[in-house]
């Protein structure tokens, strides 16, 4: 495997807990590893993380659970791993995440709080347009 390329980014992750944390995440190729959001016992892939820490050496202590047979598993997992669970959790969570990010870069927040209380308020005219 080619490892050269030490390219990365930094994204941003809401934890569960509401807590905004930013990440780096290198690009280091395929992880060989079983996808975290896999469970080995009855193979539903569905699992979801109910707590995350932060572990040393850029690792993640993971607490993850089963919602078809309830299996739980605590485990420190590396940032590929958690990255991946990420992309794999549920569908509906991961566009929100990606439409928080969308509003935060290039601060629009702000812009889009404006609009919105000037919709509520009529502020907005078709002839705006
Ligand atoms: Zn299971």
């Amino acid at each position: 495997m080619n490892q050269n390329h030490d390219h990365h980014s930094i994204r941003r992750i809401v934890l569960p807990s509401g807590r905004c944390i930013e990440v780096v995440h290198f690009h280091l190729g395929e992880a060989t590893t079983r996808g975290l959001h896999e469970c080995p016992d009855c193979a539903c892939k569905l699992v979801q993380p109910l707590q995350w820490n932060e572990a040393p050496h850029g690792c993640w202590e993971l607490l993850l659970h089963c919602p078809n047979c309830d299996w739980l598993e605590e485990g420190v997992f590396d940032q590929d791993q958690v990255d991946d669970l990420e992309e794999q959790m549920d569908q509906g969570l991961a566009e929100m995440l990606c439409d928080l990010r969308r509003l935060t870069q290039g601060n629009m927040a702000e812009e889009i709080e404006r609009f919105t209380a000037a919709l509520r308020g009529d502020l907005i005219l078709p002839e705006d347009f």
